[in-house]
């Protein structure tokens, strides 16, 4: 970072620019363009670079994302408490599929070394998931799984690990409610991610509201291969592997756990059989999202992460954008560039969806801001959303999936989620995703046990302290050291390492996992 004042204006309307150097700037400091500051910046924070008048617009992104609420300096700062923050667009009279891009050029030629399924999806990663059906049986699942890595793994080596799939659903919940498909779908979804082999293995309690064949229905799971349909006969019902803690069999906890081992056995032999194999770089189902966000989220990290969206984009992957409550000030952005107008309103229905459910709650989209996205600059959440939407890039949105729904297209999908980190990436799990990509500003050792997570830093100061967690640093962008286009291909480049094995991100290596959080708007009991 040069010692020389520098601000970062995103665009040419833009009356505000954020402070580049670490550390801030000082009061009297001189920007190139002759303004003197007349407050301390800190880093991240905006200046104003011209007079704005009590009420007059605060435009960054080329948008009001306030309204001054006091007479404002050049050279002041400008953080949230001089600013009344802009209602929320209405779902109504929106643009629908009003913008043509021209079609990006196909990329081709790219490829990694993945897991090919029987459904046709790819994994990235071979690991056993041990599905549960309610929260009874996490202790018991989990003394298993200790077991299952010390005495089994070693001797199945191409399987990469063992994952308990914990939450904390299945009883005490109202499980006909409206929203209860919400949780359930998300939980058989996950299941099935593709990292996970088309292996399914249920460990029941026996009393439990959410049944195994609630669960996963007869047909909703794949038969691993003809080797497998020979074993368990033709019937899918029988396919369904699933230890019942209750069955009178078990007498004692260890014959529990013995069941768990002798059929997690039978499944880690027919993982360890696969191999990797070649694929198109179009078989990647990449999730992106941002948490611990800063001023610089949307200027270095996310713009890179867009960029790199494209580029899965033309190469024919699957992208998912989320977080609803971050993406909601940029709808009309959205529904423009929707390919049809129908996938537009479909976008409209998840965001009318929940406006509703926030609503419910007495709230609106602005409870999404934290204390740490305030101290990182930003200052409401219609900043942070314009921050937060450039990670979907710019090609057009081809699908939309609602909350646990399970994603069954190419190209870039807005997939309907909470802005939680781990909601999040428990919900694009369930839509398959085989690759995360995470961007922070203000840090955090985010990780999940199913699919690696490729952490991207937004300034060089955090990528610096926390060297050994941030898998990328797009603060080289501000220092002005690297491009937006040349972080973008270094994620691309980093995700084939990633998918393919050849590298591990920081949270694999240290084993950094947050729990599944499921999403569940329906009531308890
Ligand atoms: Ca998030």
């Amino acid at each position: 970072m040069p010692d020389t004042p520098l601000t970062i204006r995103m665009h040419e309307r833009d009356n505000v620019a954020i402070v580049a150097n670490d550390g801030g700037l000082a009061a009297g400091s001189v920007l190139p363009s002759g303004l003197v500051l007349r407050d301390r910046v800190p880093q991240g924070h905006k200046v104003a670079l011209a007079d704005i008048a009590a009420d007059g617009p605060v435009l960054r992104y080329g948008i009001p994302i306030g309204y001054a609420l006091k007479d404002i300096a050049a050279g002041s700062w400008v953080h949230e408490r001089l600013l009344q923050m802009p209602d929320a667009r209405g779902l109504e009279g929106l643009p629908l599929a009003t913008v043509k891009p021209p079609p990006l050029p196909p990329l081709e030629g790219y490829t990694f070394q993945g897991y090919r399924n029987a459904d046709g999806s790819v994994g990235t990663r071979n690991i056993l998931a041990i599905t549960q059906t309610v929260q009874c049986v996490a202790g018991v699942t989990d003394f298993a799984v200790q077991r299952i890595k010390a005495e089994l793994l070693p001797r199945f080596p191409n399987v990469d690990d063992v994952v308990a799939l914990e939450h904390g659903y299945g009883c005490g919940v109202a499980i006909e409610a409206p929203d209860a498909p919400v949780p359930i779908r998300t939980l058989r979804n996950i299941s099935l991610n593709p990292n996970f082999g088309g292996e399914v293995m249920v460990v029941s309690l026996g009393c439990e509201k959410l049944q195994p064949e609630r669960l996963l229905p007869p047909g909703t799971f794949a038969i691993v291969d003809e080797r497998n349909v020979s074993d368990v006969g033709d019937n899918a019902e029988e396919a369904l592997d699933v230890v019942r803690l209750q069955d009178e069999a078990h007498v004692g906890f260890m014959s529990m756990v013995e069941s768990i081992l002798r059929q997690a056995e039978v499944h880690l032999e027919r993982l360890n059989a696969r191999q990797r194999e070649t694929v198109p770089a179009s078989e990647l189902v990449v999730g992106v999202q941002c948490g611990g966000s800063d001023a610089f989220s949307g200027v270095t990290a996310n713009p890179a992460v867009g960029f790199c969206t494209d580029l899965l984009v033309r190469a024919g992957a699957s992208v998912m954008f989320s977080e609803t409550t971050e993406v909601r000030d940029g709808i009309d952005q959205l529904t423009s560039r929707a390919t049809t107008p129908e996938v537009a309103e479909r976008m409209i229905e998840e965001m009318a969806w929940y406006d509703a459910y926030l609503k419910r709650g007495s709230v609106d989209r602005s409870a999404n801001t934290t204390p740490g996205n305030k101290a990182g600059g930003l200052s409401n959440i219609v900043e942070k959303a314009m921050g937060s939407i450039v990670k979907s890039g710019s090609a057009p949105i081809s699908n939309v999936l609602s909350p646990g729904e399970k994603l069954k297209a190419k190209g870039l999908t807005y997939a309907a989620t909470p802005a939680s980190d781990f909601i999040c990436g428990t919900l694009q799990l369930a839509a398959g995703m085989n690759l995360h990509v995470f961007t922070t500003g203000r840090g955090t050792p985010y990780g999940l046990a199913a699919v690696p997570v490729i952490k991207v830093a937004t300034r060089s100061d955090l990528a610096r302290r926390w060297h050994d967690l941030m898998d990328l640093n797009a603060g080289a962008i501000a220092d002005g050291t690297a491009s937006i286009e040349d972080v973008g291909w270094q994620l691309f480049h980093l995700m084939l390492d990633v998918a393919s094995g050849r590298k591990k991100t920081w949270a694999e290596h240290w084993k950094l996992h947050n729990q599944l959080v499921l999403f569940n708007p329906a009531p308890v009991t």
